[in-house]
């Protein structure tokens, strides 16, 4: 006999993460290649050691103190922030804490993969609009898309996997145009490695709009991908919702001892996403040169729109030593993390001798 599980488990894609693979160079998750600060690692030996008030006891539930640390870092009273075991799991409690069986949950696609998940694992119902013909979230169709029964928007930006922003004005226009009670997600994970000075800082967004939720993270910039640390910013009625529906306990000692000492090394990691950017820029116009077309990204990844090629260069890729991301489907591509320059060499040797590439 097998016991009833709930029948949506069964159309549920189970979230697939990026492939280790021994000897190979990673560039499929988004992660930093950049070892933990001397000074982070540090501080989680000492939370290991604290003796009897170690980790033998539970960590702080609300996180207070890291809470405290991450309002000042952008700004903001810490009724407005919470803490979770990596955005995404404040992504899945939004969907919780706004959405009854089937309320549907709105986002462009593609986006980030664990939304359709995240959502229907918590009971919500995935709405997707196509994005732009180039790449981009399309806020206007968004827009037009939300219904009465809608209940939370996610709008990536920089979005993942095509590494585009949103804009000032369009996403005004598209706040203005979303009811007041329908939650307006602005999940902004790559946040840091953004230069483009037209793209806002969903915080202020956020502090300003009673319907808007910003969500970071400590595992892209901050490189603490191991650890599971995210923060949302929003109104303190959405904030006492979002943790209601928390796991207690969700994000550990280390964890938060990890985080609070990476915002005091703010300068160091500031200058290491400045040293990914650089070589986003490189990777970008090297495979622009070699004939590949790459939409301008202002994230820690570069996409490369191949549909159905897709699969083959990422086997091709990983024949060349380097393992990246391949999205196989009708809107699909190829997702690159940006490495050390001698990772991205690595990889640039093998995109270059790509046998789909166009002759030139
Ligand atoms: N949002 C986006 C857009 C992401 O790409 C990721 C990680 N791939 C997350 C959220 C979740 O990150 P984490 O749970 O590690 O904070």
């Amino acid at each position: 006999m097998t016991v009833h599980t709930r029948p949506t488990l069964a159309a549920l894609p189970a979230y697939a993460p990026g492939r280790t693979v021994p000897g190979a160079v990673k560039l499929a998750s988004n992660e930093m290649s950049f070892p933990p600060l001397p000074s982070v690692a540090a501080a989680i030996a000492d939370a290991v050691g604290r003796g009897a008030a170690g980790i033998n006891r539970y960590p702080d539930n609300s996180s207070a103190e890291l809470t405290k640390a991450l309002a000042a870092h952008v700004g903001a009273d810490p009724t407005h922030v919470a803490v979770g075991c990596g955005s995404v799991a404040l992504l899945q409690q939004l969907v919780l804490a706004t959405c009854m069986q089937g309320d549907p949950v709105l986002f462009g696609w593609r986006s980030f993969e664990a939304y359709p998940i995240v959502t229907q694992v918590a009971g919500g119902r995935p709405v997707t609009v196509p994005n732009t013909d180039s790449h981009a979230l399309d806020l206007t169709a968004l827009a037009a898309a939300v219904t009465p029964q809608t209940r939370l928007v996610f709008v990536c930006t920089p979005n993942n996997p095509t590494g585009t922003v949103v804009h000032r004005a369009e996403l005004t226009a598209f706040l203005d145009a979303v009811p007041q009670d329908v939650l307006v997600v602005l999940d902004e994970a790559y946040r840091e490695f953004v230069t483009d000075p037209d793209s806002p800082d969903g915080v202020e967004f956020a502090l300003a709009r009673s319907n808007v939720a910003v969500l970071r993270t400590m595992s892209k910039a901050y490189g603490l991908a191991g650890l599971r640390v995210g923060y949302a910013v929003a109104d303190p009625e959405v904030i006492t919702a979002l943790q209601k529906v928390a796991l207690p306990f969700a994000v550990n000692a280390l964890a938060q001892a990890a985080a609070l000492a990476s915002l005091t090394a703010a300068d160091e990691l500031a200058a290491r996403c400045a040293s990914v950017v650089v070589e986003r820029q490189r990777v970008t116009a090297e495979l622009r040169g070699a004939g590949f077309e790459v939409p301008t990204s202002q994230a820690n990844f570069i996409w490369l729109p191949l549909r159905q090629e897709s699969a083959e260069f990422a086997a091709h890729c990983e024949r060349g030593r380097v393992i990246v991301r391949p999205f196989s489907d009708a809107t699909g591509g190829v997702r690159v993390t940006i490495g050390s320059p001698e990772e991205n060499e690595q990889f640039l040797a093998a995109a270059r001798s790509w046998p789909g590439l166009a002759p030139r």
